[in-house]
């Protein structure tokens, strides 16, 4: 018998054919009943993935420093609105107000705006941030929050939001789509007419691909949302993802079900899903309304140039003589190179208002 989120999709396959693959993942992760974010906590060492702020404080910290040096760039407003996409936990939140109590002033004037789906990452957030004597709202989209000042995080937001992939035939890209296949398992296939003008919104390298590859893109408006945002706020953002700096072709579709990769389409519901970020098109949407954008660079580039190291210095001299190689092992973690080292896959990309040159760590 199939669990009931994949009954749902199989009647609506039934009904309607075979769906998009965006469709299929924010059924999969979004669902009011089944949906992997509504029905569970996925992060921290016993769930299915553990992200930088989870692996240690100093990773909010040091954003918390970068909020409030932007917030001087931008004159210092009495009322700034701090506002983070999608924050699982809580946990980045509440290291960043908390490395924000050495500048009073700024702490004073922020009020906080979480945009969260989840009901249950909603009462956990309320939880971790509840007790602070700051005002906090939550919404359900970006566009539901009040105009005004506003300085916008989000660390692993953008790779959950549906993605769409187009595979190249013969005569032009088809949708790839989910429906069923052999053996009555879902499974990918071809939607049947070429998408209508599609060739010419892809960068070159990407039309030219050959027959067969396979191309992303998310019609997620929330990424103009924040363009619009950061230039009529007169604020900045802060993108932390993995993802790729350039539009290219390929299928980064995946699953991951305690802490392995997994087959997408084996339990909906059950399993993370996710894909890379196109950093080029997010910039060049925000570009397109104004917006400055800053990098991407290297989490590790990044993170050092906030003062990672002197951060960990500084915390294991305060720490219980057990808890210092812990610090280092964090710091290892958020900073480490190569195919697989978090430092090198995830990418930070910044957006400020067009009066703001530069923004602090994207310094040349
Ligand atoms: N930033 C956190 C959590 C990342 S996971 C961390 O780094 O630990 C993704 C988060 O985005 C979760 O809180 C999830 O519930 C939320 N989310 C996913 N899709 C969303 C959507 N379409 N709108 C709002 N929030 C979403």
């Amino acid at each position: 018998m199939a669990e009931p989120l994949e009954a749902e999709i199989r009647r609506r396959i039934g009904l309607a054919g075979p769906m998009p693959i965006s469709e299929f993942m924010s059924l999969c992760l979004g669902h009011p009943q089944h949906g992997y974010y509504v029905t569970r906590d996925p992060f921290g060492s016993s769930g299915d993935y553990v992200t930088s702020p989870e692996i240690s404080q100093m990773f909010g910290e040091l954003i918390g420093l970068w909020a409030a040096a932007v917030w001087r760039q931008m004159g210092a407003p009495a009322e700034v609105r701090l506002i983070e996409l999608g924050p699982g936990r809580g946990t980045m939140m509440l290291d960043m107000l908390r490395a924000a109590n050495v500048m009073p002033d700024f702490r004073k004037s922020v009020a906080v705006d979480l945009v969260e789906t989840s009901p249950l990452l909603m009462e956990r957030q309320k939880r971790t941030l509840g007790n602070l004597g700051i005002p906090i709202a939550w919404h359900a989209s970006l566009a539901d929050v009040p105009d005004g000042p506003a300085i916008i995080v989000a660390n692993e937001f953008f790779d959950a939001l549906p993605v769409n992939q187009a595979v190249k035939q013969a005569d032009g890209w088809h949708e790839r789509v989910v429906g069923i296949g052999e053996k009555d398992k879902l499974a990918f296939g071809i939607g049947p007419i070429a998408l209508k003008f599609f060739a010419q919104t892809l960068p070159p390298q990407v039309r030219m691909a050959e027959t067969g590859s396979i191309y992303e893109w998310r019609s997620d408006t929330q990424p103009l949302e924040l363009g619009r945002r950061v230039v009529r706020g007169g604020g900045g953002a802060l993108i932390v993802d993995y993802g790729h700096v350039e539009s290219i072709i390929g299928d980064t579709f995946q699953a991951l079900r305690g802490q392995r990769k997994a087959d997408p389409l084996a339990a909906p519901g059950a399993a993370d899903l996710t894909a890379h970020v196109d950093f080029q098109a997010l910039g060049s949407t925000a570009e397109g309304l104004g917006a400055r954008v800053h990098g991407p660079l290297d989490q590790a580039t990044f993170l050092r140039r906030l003062g990672i190291e002197q951060r960990a210095i500084n915390l294991k001299r305060v720490a219980p003589p057990d808890k210092a190689s812990a610090i280092d092992v964090a710091l290892g973690r958020l900073t480490a190179g190569g195919p697989t080292g978090m430092g090198s896959r995830f990418k930070v990309m910044g957006l400020s208002a067009p009066e703001i040159a530069t923004l602090p760590g994207f310094e040349a």
